[in-house]
């Protein structure tokens, strides 16, 4: 439990990595070098027709576990490439890990709430989030299909906390609108520890039952 004092420099984390992650995308000049090697593409087609496309290819069986894996890579090199710039890496984890959030709206893969912020950096790691507009679930609601559908989203995360991290962290999607829920849940725990964080009853209450008194991490895209 964070004291008073915890509570204002955690805050202050939160809105220094939101406003360097604004600046990065908004801003000029070599800053954007990150961004400016990306390109755009239809959120339908990664949503709805690449995973049907990998169906085919893969198998069903397999297109979760490529679809996670290419969200992990993306998410690792937008991390490494944020970091890189202006000395953003500057040794701090907890600014890294907090810079990811905002970065993924930012980038237009969803919005982000964060419920659970254990950012411990070992086996304890854990953060639970929530996401109310994943293009992958709106993909899939569009057509019609009930399924879990952001493995590119739990990828993302996975990545992009490996890379700010240093640690073998992995996520899990626990529900998803596509499924009928409001919101996309997603648990991020060090690898280890994984499948034991799955079922611990803390990662599963409604939204409305954890703590609003400390500060929050809200990005929107
Ligand atoms: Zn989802």
């Amino acid at each position: 439990m964070l004291d008073a004092r915890g509570k204002r420099s955690l805050d202050a984390a939160i809105q220094r990595a939101r406003d360097d992650v604004h600046a990065y995308h908004d801003g000029g000049g070599p800053e954007r070098g990150g961004i400016a090697a990306h390109v755009l593409m239809p959120t339908h087609v990664i949503g709805w027709d690449l995973p049907r496309i990998l169906d085919e290819l893969a198998g069903p069986a397999g297109t979760p576990a490529v679809l996670y894996r290419l969200g992990c890579r993306i998410g690792r090199s937008n991390a490494a490439a944020f970091f890189a710039g202006n000395g953003r890496d500057g040794g701090d984890p907890l600014y890294r890990l907090l810079a990811g959030p905002f970065h993924f709206a930012r980038a237009g893969y969803g919005d982000v709430e964060v419920l659970v912020l254990d950012a411990e950096l070992d086996a304890r790691f854990a953060v639970l989030w929530e996401c109310a507009h994943s293009f992958s679930a709106d993909a899939a609601a569009t057509e019609g299909r009930r399924m879990r559908a952001c493995h590119l989203q739990a990828g993302y995360s996975a990545g992009w906390c490996r890379e700010a991290t240093g640690l073998p962290i992995d996520a899990r999607e626990l529900a998803c609108r596509a499924e009928g829920v409001m919101r996309c849940r997603f648990l991020l725990s060090h690898a280890d520890m994984l499948e034991a964080r799955l079922v611990e009853p803390r990662f599963h209450l409604a939204a409305a039952d954890y703590p609003r008194s400390g500060p929050r991490l809200v990005a929107s895209i």
